[in-house]
């Protein structure tokens, strides 16, 4: 039987997604490689290890990843893990994977409520829960509640509590059920990544994202009926002086800051992302609160 090094392998299968059209295929080939022998492709030890002949089971291992690559299942679920804000999530199917796009929601509300402290913090639609749990470890969070509806996304949901040593508190239902939006609390900021693709868009979704749950996708015919609900509803939550804000997808921004416009929000903006994509829209909610405060004018 022919024996291969790790790098001949690696440069084989390299081949193989540079020709199914796999962008950062060098970069996913090593995520792969590293996943199937256990180490981090960064780490030295990695470099080192590609020279020595590949351990049969090891290959197969291996293989087997590239082949659900190549079938189109997402880098992210097949590695298991994923980095949002600088900290590790698991993922696996049945769960939006966390986007470096959705960040944007984090560093608009570092920003905005960096100063305050003791935040009541709620994640509404939290599927991995990255965004409740990056704000809880990059703000003063005194309580954080995240809501998520999917028994599969739950089950991801409660091991990155564990995994980034949480203190959030996780309601299981769907966000319009009365008994969750009677649990949740009256909150300093509530945060939400609603499905937003339309019916339209839902026909033409890249192929990796047709792996993950259309229920973290769909937002209805114009993509735009959870903020219309969310907003209605969860006004009453916040409390005066406090924040709504929501991601959003291309082009959705003048529909959204009008919902929040039209249910009596203040301040209302919106923030591009890194690729300069507006990605968020955020409004204050002032009622009692004489003076603007000036979280909002940064
Ligand atoms: N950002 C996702 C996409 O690109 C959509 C996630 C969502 O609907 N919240 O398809």
């Amino acid at each position: 039987m022919v024996s291969f090094t790790y790098k001949e392998l690696k440069n084989l299968w390299l081949e193989k997604l540079q020709f199914s059209k796999i962008e950062n295929a060098e970069f996913e080939i090593n995520e792969m490689l590293g996943k199937a022998l256990c180490i981090d492709c960064r780490n030295p030890v990695y470099a080192d290890k590609l020279k020595s002949v590949a351990d049969v089971e090891i290959k197969k291992a291996f293989e087997k990843l590239c082949e659900k690559r190549l079938n189109g299942e997402p880098l992210q679920y097949i590695l298991g893990e994923w980095e949002f804000y600088g900290l590790p999530f698991k993922v696996g199917e049945g769960v939006l994977i966390p986007r470096q796009d959705t960040e944007t929601l984090v560093d608009v509300a570092v920003k905005k409520l960096g100063k305050s402290e003791n935040l009541i913090v709620t994640d509404l639609c939290s599927g991995s829960g990255c965004i409740g749990i990056a704000l809880e470890k990059n703000l003063s969070c005194g309580k954080l509640t995240l809501v998520e509806k999917s028994d599969k996304a739950l089950c991801y949901l409660k091991q990155n509590v564990q995994l980034n040593n949480s203190m959030a508190d996780v309601i299981h239902g769907d966000v319009f059920d009365a008994k969750v939006i009677n649990a949740v609390p009256m909150s300093d900021l509530i945060v939400c990544n609603p499905p937003y693709v339309t019916a339209d868009e839902m026909k033409t979704l890249q192929r990796e994202v047709t792996f993950e749950p259309e229920s973290a996708l769909f937002g209805g015919e114009d993509g735009l009926d959870y903020y219309r609900d969310i907003t209605r509803i969860y006004k009453d939550k916040i409390k005066d002086g406090g924040m709504l804000l929501f991601e959003i997808g291309i082009n959705q921004e003048d529909e959204v800051m009008r919902i929040l416009i039209q249910h009596g929000f203040k301040n209302v903006r919106t923030r591009p992302d890194l690729m300069g994509v507006n990605r968020c829209v955020f409004g204050q909610k002032l009622e009692n609160t004489k003076l603007c405060t000036d979280v909002m004018s940064v």
